[in-house]
């Protein structure tokens, strides 16, 4: 499944986190990075696109879209990949759907040992002893597929959780889907009274879509 991904000629990728100081941040907004200018351009009027940075000489355009949600057309099954990896300095050691081990692991298929409990799992991924979500789609804008296939990689729960429903009525489908991609903000309280906020991304929406001839040559 992931070689599949591997393969695919993709024109840029979506992103709706950052790594700072070995830390996941969630963004309020979409980030994409792309080598067209004129698909920066493309996804800018569409989405209320924000000029990032373009990088000297013209070879990365990044650009911060302001819609709430994006609309993709997935091709099949085999473009979304969702399961919960643990790496160490040695690389990965650790690949499961949260009970089950998942490949490229050697004891696929066996029991893998994390919790149940989902508060569990995530308590064991805070403190690095288990294993966190790493999420990946690889889809085409439902709105442009004329533009090509981009992909989009999350280390959030909730992305990981709503897919986990989206999968299951992909599977269901047995075709192309449409889903939409949403951005969420959380408000909570901390301890000491203080307001704060997190966004996380969401899929929602899985209906069956028939695809144009010009975007399913990439897909094939
Ligand atoms: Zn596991």
């Amino acid at each position: 499944m992931v070689q599949i991904l591997e393969r695919e000629e993709l024109v840029g990728r979506i992103a709706a986190e950052e790594w700072r100081g070995g830390r996941r941040v969630g963004l309020r907004s979409w980030l994409l990075t792309t080598k067209s200018r004129e698909v920066a351009e493309r996804i800018s009027e569409l989405y209320q696109g924000e000029v990032v940075r373009t990088t000297a000489g013209g070879d990365s355009h990044v650009r911060r879209l302001h819609a709430r949600g994006i609309m993709v057309t997935v091709a099949r099954v085999a473009h979304v990949r969702r399961r919960l990896t643990l790496e160490s300095r040695q690389g990965l050691v650790h690949a499961c759907d949260g009970s089950r081990v998942l490949p490229p692991m050697p004891d696929e298929g066996k029991p893998c040992g994390c919790p149940d409990d989902l508060f569990a799992r995530r308590a064991a991924a805070r403190s690095g002893a288990g294993p966190r979500p790493d999420a990946r789609l690889v889809f085409y804008l439902a709105a442009a597929p004329e533009l090509g296939g981009f992909s989009f990689q999350s280390t959030a729960w909730q992305l990981y959780e709503s897919l986990g429903l989206v999968l299951h009525e992909s599977r269901r489908a047995g075709g192309p889907v449409q889903m939409e991609l949403v951005l969420r903000e959380q408000r909570m309280a901390t301890r000491s009274g203080l307001d704060v906020s997190c966004t996380y991304p969401e899929a929602h929406s899985v209906r069956r879509t028939s695809m144009v001839k010009s975007a399913l040559h990439l897909a094939a």
